[in-house]
């Protein structure tokens, strides 16, 4: 009889987080989600079992994936965090916002009343979820992922290594809502893959059959 494999339990994390600014409005990003549902998908048809942790998207859920919507960062870290304590793969693919503002207004934002031209908008720092689970990550397998504008691969590895991730996935702008992308995944243990304007979809393949750099 075949040997059965131990099914692998995997986090991923896709989409903006909202942060908000009083009940209709909040700070986002353009995030669409499409990476980290694929990488989801593509978990989920390997035969892991799988626990996507969705910040506010409208995409559907891939069969036979648990899901976990989330508004904000810090709905997130729980979130993840909870279901990380479970698992043995992380893959944050959600661009987290880093800020949020530091008061959350419990009726709408009035700036007529305010009657000035201009107004101040303070900001405090979300937690990295990715940097609080890589340091308790022990033997379990985690990926980052890097959206960068320039100095691509130095910002990437200066991620890798203060995020303690086991690979960090860098993409660039181009990215953000398109259906391909070319993407550098860097490793802990020094590899570095290149792969070039291939579907999320093909791209989520590779990811779910990376190994633990020894
Ligand atoms: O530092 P930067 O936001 O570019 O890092 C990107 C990686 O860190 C992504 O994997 C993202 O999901 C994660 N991250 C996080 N918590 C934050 C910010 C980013 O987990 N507050």
């Amino acid at each position: 009889m075949a040997k059965q494999r131990t099914q692998r339990r995997v986090v991923v994390t896709a989409g903006p987080t909202h942060e908000h600014v009083d009940p209709v409005r909040y700070l986002g990003n353009e995030s669409s989600g499409k990476m980290g549902f694929e990488i989801a998908r593509a978990a989920r048809r390997r035969g892991d079992e799988v626990v996507l942790v969705a910040g506010p998207v409208h995409l559907p859920t891939p069969a036979g994936v648990t899901r976990v919507d989330v508004v904000s960062a810090r709905d997130m870290l729980r979130a993840t965090r909870a279901a990380f304590d479970e698992a043995d793969a992380l893959f944050m693919a959600a661009a987290v916002a880093d800020w949020r503002p530091r008061r959350r207004l419990a009726g709408k934002w009035r700036a007529k009343d305010a009657g000035a031209d201009s107004a101040v908008l303070e900001l405090v720092r979300n937690p990295d979820i990715l940097a609080s689970l890589g340091r308790r990550k022990g033997e379990r397998l985690v990926v980052g992922f890097a959206l960068e504008t320039g100095g691509g691969l130095r910002r990437a590895q200066g991620k890798l290594e203060r995020k303690r991730a086991d690979y960090v996935v860098l993409n660039d702008a181009s990215a953000l809502g398109a259906d391909r992308s070319s993407v550098t995944i860097l490793g802990r243990d020094g590899s570095r893959l290149r792969l070039e304007k291939r579907t999320k979809r093909a791209i989520a393949g590779h990811l779910v059959r990376l190994e633990k750099p020894v």
